[in-house]
């Protein structure tokens, strides 16, 4: 098969409906990462994005919607506190978890009996919905495992071959995927950090946050019991001590005749002199929008990512979430 990349315009969004609407897989850009989307309707299409990505098939795909009106259709009942998620977040990098409707894709909820909604905030991504005038499942366009794609040649490299048609959108704005939230009794619960976080759903709703991630034994978002975000080399994080313990570990690496390179904050490279280094940028934003992206060019080149603990702006939890299941917690 080959895969075509595409830049946005009407005769992209025409093939991306055509296909689609006959039961094969568009890569598609976002506001978070680029997405695999499927026809959320048919069973047959949602199989091959598992197939595709080599995911498990008990972790399930987040529904896309165009506008929000359409919410309605894909779920059982939409709360008090629902309706407070969509008014102050929707479109934008979160997925609101409802009880779902039976017309609904069994496969893309793996079974279950709730559905993760989002309406991207990209307007790439809300045009080739509404073309498609379809509900589209999407997990993230890479293969399982790997680093979320926040480009299209992430995509190609991951899925050439596999899938028809990958809509170039440009480099991708958030860098992390949405935060998935639940609601039970008035109270809403982080399934999974992203660039929403507890600060601003308690402002904006006025009512209790609960972090569930990694809090619990059982994982209540199910795609967070597998590995991440892994580069193919070795990686550790750096939270204590910062600057002095990176220097020795990569001292260490240095003198074992190991090639590491150091992912730091902006304030922290001079300390590091001429030693392998990548800046991700000032804050959690920052190195959030550049973490999968540097991940990838890094893991050919180097034996190990030492990576430095964000601790300033909105996205620390999202990032340190995502670094820390990239160094399959390794951590000092
Ligand atoms: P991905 O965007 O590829 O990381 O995959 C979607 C994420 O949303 C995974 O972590 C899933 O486990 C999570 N998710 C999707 N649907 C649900 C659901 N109904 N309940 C809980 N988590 C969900
Ligand atoms: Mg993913």
């Amino acid at each position: 098969m080959k895969t075509l990349i595409l830049k946005p315009s009407k005769k992209t969004f025409n093939l991306a409906k055509k296909l689609i609407t006959n039961g094969e897989l568009v890569a598609f850009p976002t506001e978070t990462v680029y997405g695999l989307g499927a026809n959320a309707l048919c069973d047959e299409a949602v199989k091959k994005i598992f197939v595709a990505k080599g995911r498990p098939q008990d972790n399930p795909l987040i529904l896309h919607i165009g506008r929000k009106q359409d919410i309605k259709k894909y779920v059982k009942n939409i709360s008090k506190t629902h309706k407070l998620l969509i008014k102050h977040f929707m479109p934008g990098p979160i997925s609101i978890i409802f009880d779902k409707a039976e017309n609904l894709s069994n496969v893309a909820c793996a079974g279950g009996q709730t559905v993760a909604i989002r309406m991207p905030e990209n307007k790439v991504a809300q045009k080739f919905i509404n073309y498609c005038n379809l509900p589209i499942c999407a997990p993230s366009a890479n293969t399982s495992k790997r680093p979320s794609p926040t480009n299209a040649n992430h995509v190609y490299d991951d899925l050439n071959g596999k899938i028809k048609l990958i809509i170039d959108g440009g480099e991708t704005l958030v860098g992390i995927e949405s935060t998935v939230v639940k609601v039970e009794n008035n109270i809403i619960y982080i399934l999974r950090a992203g660039k929403i976080n507890k600060q601003m759903l308690e402002k904006a709703t006025k009512l209790t946050v609960v972090d569930k991630i990694d809090s619990d034994k059982i994982p209540q978002s199910p795609g967070t019991k597998y590995t991440h975000y892994k580069p193919l080399c070795d990686m550790i994080m750096v939270k204590s001590d910062i600057v002095n313990n990176t220097i020795k570990l990569y001292d260490n690496l240095v003198a074992s005749n190991k090639k590491p390179i150091i992912f730091c904050c902006a304030a922290n490279l001079e300390a590091y002199g001429n030693r392998n280094i990548k800046v991700l940028g000032k804050n959690s934003e920052d190195a959030s929008h550049n973490l999968f992206n540097y991940l990838r060019l890094a893991e050919n080149n180097f034996d190990c990512i030492i990576a430095e603990y964000f601790s300033n702006g909105d996205m620390v939890d999202g990032l340190f979430n995502r670094m820390i299941k990239a160094s399959s917690g390794k951590i000092v």
